[in-house]
């Protein structure tokens, strides 16, 4: 429970460890770990540790430092693990695929089919 009495978000409750996740990379603000239903050789998931941004609109009008560094962090991880090239995916509101109201950015490298746009 956050200090306003409303239910951490999934992702929230990943960054404080309550629940397990394979974590493959964290600064002090931002958190890279594999998404549990993967749709690529490579899906990640890059999420700012604040739940404070509902999508990816919200976090470029609020913090746009922080929206940056989740793309330096996504770049990394897709230099890393598939020579750098990568597609970056935010899934805005229910009706395009939204699920998890706590701004988060798919990953996907390796072999990408058509299908695979999280
Ligand atoms: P969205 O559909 O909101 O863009 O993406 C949410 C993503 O979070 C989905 O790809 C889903 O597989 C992933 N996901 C949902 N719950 C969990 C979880 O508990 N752990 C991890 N690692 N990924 C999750």
């Amino acid at each position: 429970m956050s200090s306003t009495g409303e239910t951490s978000s999934i992702f929230s409750r990943i960054v404080a460890r309550e629940i397990p996740a394979t974590i493959v990379a964290e600064t002090d603000t931002v958190i890279a770990f594999e998404d549990i239903a993967p749709k690529a050789p490579v899906h990640v998931l890059v999420v700012p540790k604040t739940e404070k941004y509902r999508n990816v609109v919200e976090l470029a009008a609020g913090d746009p430092e922080l929206l940056a560094e989740i793309v330096a962090l996504a770049s990394r991880i897709a230099e890393e693990r598939a020579g750098g090239e990568f597609r970056l995916v935010f899934n805005t509101g229910e009706a395009a695929g939204q699920t998890v109201f706590h701004v988060h950015a798919h990953v996907l490298a390796g072999s990408l089919g058509e299908d695979s746009l999280a």
